[in-house]
């Protein structure tokens, strides 16, 4: 619906109201994935929760579309509508920390390098995104991964309370003991349920400085490598997290200019424990065939948690595709030693992420995150300049497509928070599985009966 724009003040609106006319415009309604162009009615910058309320009733009333931002990075860009109204959370960054507690305070809209580096400065952290500069908001309503989870369990197994602003406009308090099904759905079931304005999350002691970094080995020796590590990780310790990462190698300081964009396999390493432990955790991992670089050594937990940041810029267009994995068998490692190193563009790669640990000790259904059991979650990341639409774009998502087509019948379901635009509600079931899906869906007829947050990975009530 298109509304008048004298008719757009939102009433007890405190924060920056961006609509087409305003000079911000074009930046406020950029996302990361550079592929989303949608152009919103307006955008509502909020200061708070009270503006976080004023917006929802606001486009209620006006009968608005909604979409929330948190930091922007989906994918398949749910954070931007078309003509409706964005309820913008990117001003609402602030982190606080009370260590004597040990938890921390994130407002909706911070990055997980704001949680990092306000964590750290107490030598504490909290599991978190793999890039720092990903959202809080959108990674951790998905059911969170990250390097210290098989440690500490995924974000939302973190989480301690959570204010939300509901469907109905009113801010309430969802924990174990307020709106307990509330809190339940909010752990997994994505931005279904409100908009949630700020987290608590329990946090542990950790670094600064840990072992961590990656060993990388030419793309040839992929499947020598993927069989080795299926051993190594087998019996690894919570505290070792890893990431396997095929792809080129990316430039930084540390590569030579020989080795720059050379097809590799990386398995990235952080151990969340003593530095001694961690350079003992991962010694057979490095003695093992004849990498092309080892960077493993004592690194800054901060610095580990943004070394990837330049290897996904802003702007640049990305196509994903997922699954999760019940184990490195020899048909799932012939299957990824054949496609990993099939991308054309240099900046495409794939990641295979070790669960396991702490995740797989929390009961299936004690959140809304199902996939307890799974052993590895594979993204297919397909990447290339915006410059380069057009033939790169079309060979790089076939590349995808192929890759993740060949992983199906290997396919133990897929994480919500890696699927991209065109997979359908059939693969949003498919990431909740059925009972989860169903109790989603009857917490949603509660809390949002109308479906008036629906531009995410939906869940019907
Ligand atoms: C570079 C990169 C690295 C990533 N690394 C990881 C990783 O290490 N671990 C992992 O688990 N995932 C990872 N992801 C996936 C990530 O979890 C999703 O992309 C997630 O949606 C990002 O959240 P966001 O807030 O930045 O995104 P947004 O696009 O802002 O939000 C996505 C959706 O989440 C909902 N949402 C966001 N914030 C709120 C809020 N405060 N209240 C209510 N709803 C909200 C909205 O429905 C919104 O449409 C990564 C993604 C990228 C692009």
């Amino acid at each position: 619906m298109t509304v008048p724009t004298r008719e757009l003040e939102i009433s007890g609106f405190r924060g920056d109201v961006i609509t087409a006319e305003h000079a911000d415009y074009d930046d406020a309604r950029a996302i990361w994935n550079g592929m989303v162009d949608r152009r919103p009615r307006l955008i509502a910058r909020c200061t708070g929760a009270a503006d976080v309320a004023a917006a929802v009733r606001f486009a209620r009333d006006h009968d608005l579309e909604i979409a929330v931002r948190g930091g922007g990075h989906n994918v398949a860009g749910t954070a931007v509508c078309d003509e409706g109204i964005v309820i913008d959370l990117s001003a609402m960054r602030a982190v606080s920390v009370d260590p004597a507690e040990r938890t921390v305070h994130v407002q909706g809209g911070a990055l997980w390098g704001d949680v990092d580096h306000e964590t750290q400065a107490h030598g504490l952290a909290t599991t978190g995104g793999i890039v720092s500069h990903t959202g809080v908001g959108g990674l951790s309503l998905g059911g969170g991964i990250g390097w210290l989870m098989r440690k500490h369990g995924l974000v939302v197994d973190n989480l301690v309370e959570a204010e939300v602003v509901t469907a109905e406009g009113e801010i309430v308090r969802a924990s174990a003991h307020d709106h307990p099904d509330l809190f339940w759905a909010l752990r997994g079931g994505g931005g279904n349920f409100g908009v949630v304005c700020s987290f608590r999350f329990a946090v542990h002691p950790l670094g600064p400085t840990v072992t961590a970094g990656p060993v990388i080995w030419a793309a040839e020796d992929t499947a020598e490598v993927l069989r080795f590590y299926r051993e190594f990780v087998a019996d690894a310790p919570d505290e070792l997290g890893t990431i396997i990462r095929l792809g080129t190698i990316p430039p930084g300081p540390a590569v030579s200019h020989e080795l720059r964009f050379r097809p590799a396999i990386a398995v990235g390493c952080c151990y969340a424990g003593p530095v001694p432990d961690g350079e003992r955790a991962v010694r057979a991992l490095r003695e093992f065939g004849t990498p092309l670089l080892d960077l493993v050594g004592p690194t800054r937990y901060v610095d580990h948690q943004s070394g990837n940041d330049d290897t996904v810029l802003h702007g640049w267009h990305y196509y994903w595709k997922a699954a999760s994995l019940m184990g490195l068998s020899d048909e799932v490692i012939d299957v990824i030693a054949e496609h990993a190193h099939r991308a054309t563009s240099p900046r495409s790669y794939a990641a295979i992420f070790h669960m396991g640990g702490a995740v797989a000790r929390v009961p299936r259904d004690a959140t809304a995150y199902p996939g307890r059991d799974v052993a590895h979650h594979i993204i297919i990341d397909a990447v290339w300049p915006a410059d380069q639409h057009g033939a790169v774009a079309t060979a790089e998502t076939a590349w995808a497509r192929e890759f993740v087509q060949a992983l199906q019948p290997h396919r133990a379901g897929v994480y919500v928070n890696f699927l991209d635009s065109d997979d359908d509600a059939s693969r949003v079931r498919e990431a909740y599985g059925d009972d989860t899906y169903r109790r989603l869906a009857q917490i949603k007829a509660t809390y949002d009966p109308e479906n008036v947050f629906h531009h995410n990975k939906n869940i019907e009530p």
